[in-house]
Order: C-alpha cells, then sequence, then structure tokens
C-alpha cells in the first residue's frame, strides 16, 4: 500500500463530500433508507466513516434507531463466532478475533447506547420519526478483521467484508426486530437499502462487491465507489491471488474473482433460469468470489462467495443456490433469524430446477434423494440417543440443538416439503405461486402467511396441503 491517509483528512474529505453525494442521490429516486460508507483500507485496520439516512417508509413513528453490529460479534471478551464442531475449519490458525470500536455518533440524535454484549447501537433520536419522514446517523468507526474461513475476516486467498458495519435492523410490525448472534445459521436480518461505498483498493488487490463498482486513481490510489440499490446487506471481497472477470449478461454486469473456467456459464444459466420463472433479476450486477469458507457458499446483496475447494456438480449445485438466494433473501426478504427455511427451502427447490433446466436429471433426483436419506438418518440417530427429532421448521437459530439439526430441518426438510408441493400442485402451479410472491414482496419482507397467501391466491387451498410439513412431524 501506498500510503495512509490521515483520519482528520479522511473526515474532512467526506464531509467534504456529503452534501454533494447526498443531493445526488435524491434526484430520481423514491425515497429510501441510504447507507455512504467511506473506507480507509490499511494493513492494520480499517477506518469508517459512515452517513445513514433512515426514510420511514412504514405507517409507524419511531423515536430511536437500532443498529446491528454483526463485526462486534467478533470480538475477543467474546465465545468464538462458530459452532465448537466447527473451529478447526473456521479457524485453521487457530482462534483469532476482529475488533469494532465506534468513535463517533452525530446527526439527528439525542443520544445514544452502544450495547456492547448485544451488539446493538440504540439512537434516541432528537425528535419523533414520522412516516414519510427521514433521520440522518454518522458514524465514525474502525475494525479488525479475524483471520477466519467465515463470513466475515481474512485468510490466505485475501479478506470478506460483509456485516462490518452498524446497520439498521428490520422492521417488523412497527418494532425493530433484533435477537441475539447465533452461531447457528445466518443471524443477519435487514430491510433493503441503497448503498455507495467508497474504498481504497490496496496495492495488488482485485475485488468483487455488492453493486456496480467504479474505479479512480486518486494521488497514486485507485478508489472505488460502488453503488448498490435494493439490497439488503452490502459485501466487498477482496484478493491479492485471484483472478478477476467482469462481462455484461442482459443487461447484467456480471463478475467473478476466481479461476474456474465454468462459473459465469453457471451464473448465467441460473440467471437466465430464474428470471424466466420467477420474475426478473432485480439488480444491475451480479458478483461471484471463490474464497476459503467454512460452509459451501454465503449469499450477501448482488454478491455470492463460494468455496473455493468444491468441483464439478457440487461446485455448479453452490453457485445455483447462492444466486438463487437474490431472489429469495435479497429481493424477497424473510425472518431468517426465526424462518430460516423461508430463503433456504425455496432456495433448494430453485437450485433443484436449475439441474432439470440443464437437463441433468440424475443430480436433480440425486438433491431429492439425498434430502431425504440424510433426513432419515438425522431422525434415526436423534431416536437411537432418546431424543426424537422434533420436525418443526423454523424457530429461532438459537433454539436449535446445533448445525446438524438446523441443517436437516432447514435444507433437507424444507426441499422435500417443495418437492412434495410441485408434485402435489403440479410445477406450473407452483412456479406460478411463487413468481406471484416474488412479484408481490419484492424488496420486503414476507412472513409465512404471506407465502402461505400467495399460495392459495394461485390454487385455492394449496397451502393446507403442505403446511404439515411445517409442523411437529
Ligand atoms: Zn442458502
Amino acid at each position: 500500500m501506498k500510503k495512509k491517509i490521515s483520519l482528520a483528512l479522511f473526515i474532512a474529505f467526506i464531509t467534504a463530500l456529503l452534501p454533494l453525494s447526498l443531493l445526488a442521490c435524491r434526484k430520481d429516486t423514491k425515497p429510501t433508507t441510504t447507507y455512504k460508507i467511506w473506507l480507509d483500507i490499511q494493513e492494520d485496520g480499517i477506518e469508517a466513516a459512515q452517513t445513514v439516512e433512515f426514510f420511514n417508509d412504514t405507517p409507524y413513528t419511531f423515536e430511536e434507531l437500532k443498529f446491528n453490529v454483526y463485526s462486534n460479534a467478533f470480538d475477543s471478551r467474546k465465545p468464538l463466532a462458530c459452532e465448537s464442531q466447527e473451529q478447526n475449519e473456521a479457524y485453521p490458525e487457530g482462534p483469532s478475533f476482529g475488533k469494532f470500536e465506534l468513535k463517533q455518533l452525530h446527526g439527528d440524535v439525542k443520544d445514544y447506547d452502544f450495547d456492547f454484549d448485544k451488539n446493538l447501537i440504540t439512537v434516541f433520536l432528537d425528535r419523533p420519526v414520522a412516516p414519510g419522514q427521514s433521520a440522518t446517523v454518522k458514524t465514525v468507526y474502525s475494525f479488525t478483521l479475524p483471520h477466519t474461513k467465515l463470513r466475515y475476516g481474512f485468510n490466505e486467498r485475501g479478506a470478506t467484508l460483509s456485516g462490518f458495519y452498524p446497520q439498521l435492523c428490520a422492521i417488523v410490525d412497527g418494532d425493530w426486530y433484533y435477537d441475539d448472534f447465533s452461531t447457528i445459521g445466518d443471524p443477519y436480518f435487514a430491510d433493503v437499502a441503497d448503498y455507495e461505498v467508497t474504498f481504497n483498493l490496496p496495492d495488488g488487490f482485485e475485488y468483487v462487491s455488492s453493486g456496480i463498482g467504479k474505479t479512480s486513481q486518486e494521488d497514486g490510489e485507485t478508489i472505488v465507489c460502488a453503488k448498490a440499490k435494493n439490497i439488503r446487506d452490502f459485501a466487498i471481497v477482496l484478493s491479492d491471488e485471484l483472478p478477476k472477470k467482469s462481462e455484461k449478461h442482459n443487461g447484467v454486469e456480471l463478475n467473478y474473482l476466481g479461476e474456474n473456467p465454468d462459473t459465469l456459464e453457471y451464473a448465467k444459466k441460473a440467471l437466465n433460469l430464474y428470471s424466466s420463472i420467477f420474475g426478473k433479476y432485480a439488480y444491475d450486477s451480479l458478483s461471484v468470489a471463490d474464497m476459503p469458507f467454512v460452509a459451501g457458499g454465503m449469499e450477501y446483496g448482488s454478491i455470492c462467495v463460494i468455496n473455493e475447494s468444491l468441483s464439478g456438480e457440487t461446485y455448479e449445485e453452490v453457485v445455483a443456490h447462492e444466486i438463487a438466494h437474490q431472489w429469495w433473501y435479497s429481493a424477497v426478504g424473510s425472518n431468517n433469524l426465526i424462518s430460516a427455511w423461508q430463503d433456504e427451502g425455496l432456495t433448494n427447490y430453485s437450485t433443484y430446477l436449475y439441474f432439470i433446466d440443464n437437463n441433468n436429471l440424475v443430480y436433480a433426483d440425486d438433491m431429492i434423494a439425498s434430502a431425504y436419506s440424510q433426513y432419515r438418518r438425522f431422525c434415526d440417530i436423534q431416536n437411537s440417543v432418546g431424543e426424537p427429532a422434533v420436525g418443526k421448521l423454523g424457530g429461532r437459530l438459537n433454539d436449535f440443538p446445533g448445525n446438524y439439526y438446523y441443517t436437516n430441518l432447514t435444507y433437507n426438510k424444507s426441499l422435500m416439503m417443495w418437492k412434495y408441493a410441485q408434485d402435489a400442485l403440479g410445477r406450473e402451479t407452483l412456479i406460478t405461486a411463487l413468481a406471484r410472491y416474488a412479484e408481490k414482496y419484492r424488496f420486503k419482507i414476507a412472513s409465512e402467511d404471506d407465502l402461505w397467501n400467495s399460495l392459495d391466491e394461485t390454487s385455492q387451498d394449496a397451502s393446507a396441503l403442505i403446511k404439515n410439513w411445517i409442523k411437529a412431524v
């Protein structure tokens, strides 16, 4: 890296930029919550400044805002951010921690409280924000990354920055929805917002991120400004080893950081299929990065990470799975703190359809057969230890007994359920219902009932056929 920007200069720089960029943002779109984040990436840590303009598009009035600081869950004063069985895989070099430090918070603010244990910043506003009104909160903070193969950290291949910033909790029924960080599942839940993130690209590094990035040279440094609309979270992947490829496909900018010659083809096939059956892709870009990762892959707003150690059809399955999440997770949100099966089940079913569409019926059938066999084995094991499986889909992440339990219900049983729904309703009816669901709840958060209603609006009492699957059977 060539030079350091001092924090004082950095803040002067962003303060000067602010009025112009806010004006630019407001011109052509309907009001929405916006994040503007500036990052100064250095080897020993990252300095950040952030302006969030919360736009209240709900019928409720808010006197406070709540921000979840997911990166604070990686602090050394807390347990490692994974299940104990995952520890060797997630931290191959041994336990490692990050540090988030809040340095300033101001704006339309009377007071604030940072609850370190809950990773939660509560901002008490200087006036209530009624429907249609806005409130601005500016923060300055710094963070260091843990050395890990989890979703936030660095490893031998590069770094993944996700959940690094104070992020507004999702609003559910007029309240900020919060639950404790969970090492099981994905405890990340937010409403959509527009993002503009500016960062320096360290020398020798390539990157992919949410949204479309524009690079410029300033004083010998490469500066990236990436913009994304209607995403639920913003992520960046940096690598000083992996090559980057970009191309345009049906108006979508595709970016790939990695060395698999087939990835972009898989991505295009997935985009083509899901767009044709569930409705148009919601974003103007899609990025994929191959990185060391503890699970198969991970989805973020218009970007996903794939575990680089996978190959063949397993790798293809993960690419198709993570891209399906752009429909089920990103465009259509659901509460994955209590209802993770909702997006994972639809995502797995979409992936099954991907292999059917590719005429790889053997793999598609295998997905269903292995969901059944794994689920049966799970039930047998639970019975053999005298703790029969409770087959209820959903429930708080923190209430699941472990990853094995969570995976069998959230991924396997929910795939079995959607395959059953397809057999019972017919593929065309089911896809019509899911397209209706995708259209109605695009950029919103859909409850379980919203999903059932979309089914019933397409085919009377369709939900009654499959609701038993989510109960404790
Ligand atoms: Zn998934």
